[in-house]
Protein backbone atom coordinates (compact mmCIF):
# COMPACT_ATOMS: atom_id res chain seq x y z
CA UNK A 1 0.00 0.00 0.00
CA UNK A 2 1.09 3.52 -0.79
CA UNK A 3 -0.01 6.23 1.63
CA UNK A 4 -0.01 9.84 0.48
CA UNK A 5 -1.41 12.81 2.33
CA UNK A 6 -1.78 16.56 2.30
CA UNK A 7 -3.09 18.98 4.90
CA UNK A 8 -3.56 22.71 4.65
CA UNK A 9 -4.77 25.17 7.31
CA UNK A 10 -7.64 27.51 6.49
CA UNK A 11 -5.15 30.39 6.53
CA UNK A 12 -1.35 30.17 6.31
CA UNK A 13 -0.91 32.16 9.54
CA UNK A 14 -3.37 30.11 11.64
CA UNK A 15 -2.69 26.76 13.33
CA UNK A 16 -3.90 23.68 11.48
CA UNK A 17 -6.42 21.94 13.75
CA UNK A 18 -6.51 18.77 11.61
CA UNK A 19 -4.22 15.86 12.44
CA UNK A 20 -2.95 13.01 10.28
CA UNK A 21 -0.96 10.06 11.58
CA UNK A 22 0.01 6.84 9.82
CA UNK A 23 2.03 3.66 10.14
CA UNK A 24 2.36 0.91 7.55
CA UNK A 25 -0.84 -0.70 8.92
CA UNK A 26 -2.92 2.12 10.34
CA UNK A 27 -4.11 5.63 9.60
CA UNK A 28 -5.84 8.15 11.84
CA UNK A 29 -7.36 11.46 10.72
CA UNK A 30 -8.82 14.01 13.12
CA UNK A 31 -10.53 17.36 12.57
CA UNK A 32 -10.53 19.63 15.61
CA UNK A 33 -13.78 21.62 15.84
CA UNK A 34 -12.88 25.33 15.69
CA UNK A 35 -14.21 27.48 18.48
CA UNK A 36 -15.47 30.79 16.99
CA UNK A 37 -14.25 34.04 18.60
CA UNK A 38 -16.53 35.05 21.47
CA UNK A 39 -17.39 31.49 22.56
CA UNK A 40 -16.00 31.02 26.07
CA UNK A 41 -14.64 27.77 27.48
CA UNK A 42 -13.23 26.76 30.85
CA UNK A 43 -10.52 24.64 29.20
CA UNK A 44 -7.25 26.48 28.61
CA UNK A 45 -6.08 24.12 25.84
CA UNK A 46 -6.26 24.89 22.17
CA UNK A 47 -8.23 22.90 19.63
CA UNK A 48 -4.93 22.05 17.95
CA UNK A 49 -3.53 20.73 21.24
CA UNK A 50 -6.59 18.49 21.55
CA UNK A 51 -6.64 17.06 18.03
CA UNK A 52 -2.89 16.52 17.93
CA UNK A 53 -2.66 15.00 21.42
CA UNK A 54 -5.63 12.70 20.83
CA UNK A 55 -4.35 11.80 17.35
CA UNK A 56 -0.87 10.82 18.51
CA UNK A 57 -2.31 8.92 21.50
CA UNK A 58 -4.65 7.10 19.15
CA UNK A 59 -1.81 6.14 16.83
CA UNK A 60 0.11 4.74 19.82
CA UNK A 61 -3.00 2.80 20.95
CA UNK A 62 -3.65 1.32 17.53
CA UNK A 63 0.01 0.32 17.15
CA UNK A 64 0.40 -1.26 20.58
CA UNK A 65 -2.98 -2.88 21.22
CA UNK A 66 -5.30 -5.18 19.33
CA UNK A 67 -9.01 -5.00 20.19
CA UNK A 68 -12.00 -3.28 18.66
CA UNK A 69 -11.39 0.25 17.36
CA UNK A 70 -14.08 1.85 19.58
CA UNK A 71 -12.28 0.40 22.61
CA UNK A 72 -8.98 1.94 21.50
CA UNK A 73 -10.66 5.27 20.85
CA UNK A 74 -12.34 5.22 24.29
CA UNK A 75 -8.94 4.54 25.90
CA UNK A 76 -7.33 7.41 24.02
CA UNK A 77 -10.13 9.85 24.96
CA UNK A 78 -9.78 8.77 28.61
CA UNK A 79 -6.02 9.31 28.45
CA UNK A 80 -6.29 12.83 27.01
CA UNK A 81 -9.05 13.78 29.47
CA UNK A 82 -6.73 12.73 32.31
CA UNK A 83 -4.06 15.08 30.97
CA UNK A 84 -6.19 18.17 31.70
CA UNK A 85 -9.05 17.34 34.04
CA UNK A 86 -7.01 18.54 37.02
CA UNK A 87 -6.30 21.95 35.50
CA UNK A 88 -9.41 22.64 33.40
CA UNK A 89 -13.12 22.57 34.15
CA UNK A 90 -14.30 19.88 31.76
CA UNK A 91 -17.84 19.62 33.12
CA UNK A 92 -19.22 22.65 31.26
CA UNK A 93 -19.03 21.01 27.85
CA UNK A 94 -16.99 23.74 26.16
CA UNK A 95 -13.72 21.79 26.00
CA UNK A 96 -12.14 21.12 22.59
CA UNK A 97 -13.48 18.31 20.43
CA UNK A 98 -12.55 16.49 17.22
CA UNK A 99 -13.92 14.14 14.61
CA UNK A 100 -12.02 10.86 14.22
CA UNK A 101 -11.41 8.36 11.43
CA UNK A 102 -9.40 5.20 12.16
CA UNK A 103 -8.35 2.65 9.55
CA UNK A 104 -6.49 -0.54 10.46
CA UNK A 105 -5.09 -3.23 8.22
CA UNK A 106 -5.11 -6.66 9.89
CA UNK A 107 -4.65 -10.11 8.36
CA UNK A 108 -6.96 -10.01 5.38
CA UNK A 109 -9.22 -7.25 6.68
CA UNK A 110 -9.58 -3.51 6.89
CA UNK A 111 -11.28 -2.27 10.07
CA UNK A 112 -12.67 1.25 10.05
CA UNK A 113 -14.24 3.71 12.47
CA UNK A 114 -15.83 7.09 11.71
CA UNK A 115 -16.89 9.47 14.48
CA UNK A 116 -18.25 12.85 13.42
CA UNK A 117 -18.49 14.50 10.03
CA UNK A 118 -15.20 13.47 8.41
CA UNK A 119 -15.57 11.14 5.41
CA UNK A 120 -14.12 7.72 4.59
CA UNK A 121 -14.34 6.59 0.96
CA UNK A 122 -13.64 2.96 0.06
CA UNK A 123 -12.90 2.22 -3.59
CA UNK A 124 -14.19 -1.26 -4.29
CA UNK A 125 -13.77 -0.91 -8.05
CA UNK A 126 -17.47 -0.29 -8.65
CA UNK A 127 -18.70 2.96 -10.26
CA UNK A 128 -20.03 4.15 -6.89
CA UNK A 129 -17.52 3.86 -4.05
CA UNK A 130 -18.62 3.22 -0.46
CA UNK A 131 -18.89 6.60 1.30
CA UNK A 132 -19.08 6.64 5.09
CA UNK A 133 -19.86 9.86 6.93
CA UNK A 134 -21.83 10.45 10.09
CA UNK A 135 -24.46 13.02 9.10
CA UNK A 136 -25.99 13.51 12.56
CA UNK A 137 -24.32 16.91 12.99
CA UNK A 138 -25.65 18.08 9.61
CA UNK A 139 -29.16 16.95 10.48
CA UNK A 140 -29.09 18.70 13.86
CA UNK A 141 -27.49 21.82 12.37
CA UNK A 142 -29.74 22.32 9.33
CA UNK A 143 -32.64 24.08 11.07
CA UNK A 144 -30.22 26.40 12.91
CA UNK A 145 -28.28 27.57 9.85
CA UNK A 146 -30.84 29.88 8.24
CA UNK A 147 -29.57 33.19 9.70
CA UNK A 148 -25.90 32.24 9.31
CA UNK A 149 -26.39 31.24 5.68
CA UNK A 150 -28.28 34.45 4.85
CA UNK A 151 -25.35 36.71 5.85
CA UNK A 152 -22.17 37.42 3.84
CA UNK A 153 -19.06 35.65 5.18
CA UNK A 154 -16.60 38.08 6.75
CA UNK A 155 -19.15 40.60 8.10
CA UNK A 156 -19.65 41.31 11.84
CA UNK A 157 -23.26 40.05 11.61
CA UNK A 158 -22.03 36.78 10.16
CA UNK A 159 -19.46 36.43 12.94
CA UNK A 160 -22.17 37.03 15.55
CA UNK A 161 -24.49 34.49 13.90
CA UNK A 162 -21.64 31.99 13.80
CA UNK A 163 -21.02 32.39 17.53
CA UNK A 164 -24.73 31.86 18.27
CA UNK A 165 -24.82 28.86 15.95
CA UNK A 166 -21.78 27.28 17.67
CA UNK A 167 -23.34 27.82 21.11
CA UNK A 168 -26.62 26.25 19.98
CA UNK A 169 -24.85 23.20 18.55
CA UNK A 170 -22.89 22.84 21.79
CA UNK A 171 -26.17 21.91 23.48
CA UNK A 172 -26.52 18.87 21.22
CA UNK A 173 -22.93 17.69 21.49
CA UNK A 174 -22.38 14.21 22.96
CA UNK A 175 -26.01 13.79 23.98
CA UNK A 176 -28.50 11.13 22.96
CA UNK A 177 -30.55 12.52 20.11
CA UNK A 178 -27.68 14.92 19.28
CA UNK A 179 -24.33 14.27 17.62
CA UNK A 180 -21.16 12.61 18.87
CA UNK A 181 -17.51 13.64 18.65
CA UNK A 182 -14.33 12.92 20.61
CA UNK A 183 -14.01 15.31 23.55
CA UNK A 184 -13.92 14.28 27.21
CA UNK A 185 -16.49 11.46 27.33
CA UNK A 186 -15.06 8.05 26.32
CA UNK A 187 -18.61 6.79 25.69
CA UNK A 188 -18.66 8.87 22.50
CA UNK A 189 -16.61 6.03 20.96
CA UNK A 190 -19.65 3.73 21.28
CA UNK A 191 -21.56 6.04 18.94
CA UNK A 192 -19.01 5.85 16.10
CA UNK A 193 -19.85 4.15 12.81
CA UNK A 194 -17.69 1.03 12.40
CA UNK A 195 -17.15 -1.80 9.94
CA UNK A 196 -14.82 -4.41 8.53
CA UNK A 197 -14.21 -5.29 4.89
CA UNK A 198 -11.94 -7.95 3.32
CA UNK A 199 -8.78 -6.25 2.05
CA UNK A 200 -9.04 -7.90 -1.35
CA UNK A 201 -12.33 -6.05 -1.95
CA UNK A 202 -10.71 -2.64 -1.49
CA UNK A 203 -8.56 -1.03 -4.17
CA UNK A 204 -7.99 2.21 -2.31
CA UNK A 205 -9.26 4.25 0.61
CA UNK A 206 -9.51 8.01 1.08
CA UNK A 207 -9.93 9.83 4.38
CA UNK A 208 -11.08 13.45 4.25
CA UNK A 209 -11.88 16.17 6.77
CA UNK A 210 -15.01 18.14 5.86
CA UNK A 211 -12.89 21.00 4.52
CA UNK A 212 -11.68 18.62 1.79
CA UNK A 213 -14.88 16.59 1.39
CA UNK A 214 -16.54 19.92 0.48
CA UNK A 215 -15.14 19.28 -3.02
CA UNK A 216 -18.08 16.89 -3.41
CA UNK A 217 -20.53 17.77 -0.64
CA UNK A 218 -20.65 21.55 -0.95
CA UNK A 219 -18.93 22.71 -4.14
CA UNK A 220 -19.93 19.74 -6.31
CA UNK A 221 -16.61 19.95 -8.17
CA UNK A 222 -16.48 16.18 -8.68
CA UNK A 223 -18.24 12.95 -7.89
CA UNK A 224 -16.73 10.57 -5.33
CA UNK A 225 -15.59 8.36 -8.21
CA UNK A 226 -13.80 11.29 -9.89
CA UNK A 227 -12.33 12.37 -6.55
CA UNK A 228 -10.71 8.95 -6.12
CA UNK A 229 -9.31 9.21 -9.64
CA UNK A 230 -7.83 12.67 -8.90
CA UNK A 231 -6.23 11.32 -5.72
CA UNK A 232 -4.78 8.31 -7.56
CA UNK A 233 -3.45 10.33 -10.49
CA UNK A 234 -2.53 13.74 -9.10
CA UNK A 235 -2.43 13.20 -5.33
CA UNK A 236 -4.11 14.79 -2.28
CA UNK A 237 -2.52 18.24 -2.70
CA UNK A 238 -4.23 18.67 -6.08
CA UNK A 239 -7.65 18.03 -4.53
CA UNK A 240 -7.04 20.68 -1.88
CA UNK A 241 -5.87 23.10 -4.58
CA UNK A 242 -9.19 22.60 -6.39
CA UNK A 243 -11.13 23.25 -3.19
CA UNK A 244 -9.22 26.48 -2.48
CA UNK A 245 -9.78 27.67 -6.04
CA UNK A 246 -13.54 27.18 -5.68
CA UNK A 247 -13.52 29.04 -2.35
CA UNK A 248 -11.54 31.95 -3.77
CA UNK A 249 -14.12 32.28 -6.53
CA UNK A 250 -16.83 32.82 -3.87
CA UNK A 251 -15.15 34.80 -1.06
CA UNK A 252 -18.40 35.99 0.58
CA UNK A 253 -20.22 32.67 0.49
CA UNK A 254 -22.95 33.86 -1.89
CA UNK A 255 -22.87 30.82 -4.13
CA UNK A 256 -21.95 28.39 -1.34
CA UNK A 257 -23.09 29.70 2.08
CA UNK A 258 -20.67 28.53 4.78
CA UNK A 259 -19.36 29.29 8.26
CA UNK A 260 -15.97 30.56 7.08
CA UNK A 261 -14.29 31.39 3.75
CA UNK A 262 -11.86 28.43 4.10
CA UNK A 263 -11.57 25.45 6.43
CA UNK A 264 -8.60 23.32 7.36
CA UNK A 265 -8.50 20.63 4.67
CA UNK A 266 -6.81 17.24 4.99
CA UNK A 267 -6.75 14.18 2.76
CA UNK A 268 -5.12 10.78 3.13
CA UNK A 269 -5.04 8.42 0.17
CA UNK A 270 -4.15 4.76 0.64
CA UNK A 271 -3.79 3.02 -2.70
CA UNK A 272 -1.80 0.47 -4.51
CA UNK A 273 1.66 1.60 -5.58
CA UNK A 274 1.73 3.40 -8.92
CA UNK A 275 3.41 1.73 -11.84
CA UNK A 276 6.11 3.95 -13.23
CA UNK A 277 7.65 4.03 -16.68
ZN1 LIG B 1 -7.86 21.78 28.95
Amino acid sequence: MRIAFASEPAHPDRPNEDFIGATADAVVLLDGASIPPGVTTACSHSVRWYSHTLGSTLLAEITQHAGPLPQLLAQAIKHVTALHEATCDLTGGGSPSATVIMLRHTAGHLDWLVLGDSTLVLDTGTPDPIVICDDRLDQIAAPHRARLDSLPVGTPDHAEARREYAETLGKYRNRDGGFWVASTDPHAADHALTGTIPTNQVRAAALLTDGAADAVNRYHLTTWRQLLDVLAQDGPAELIRNVREAERSDPHGERWPRSKPHDDASVVYCGRAHKTG
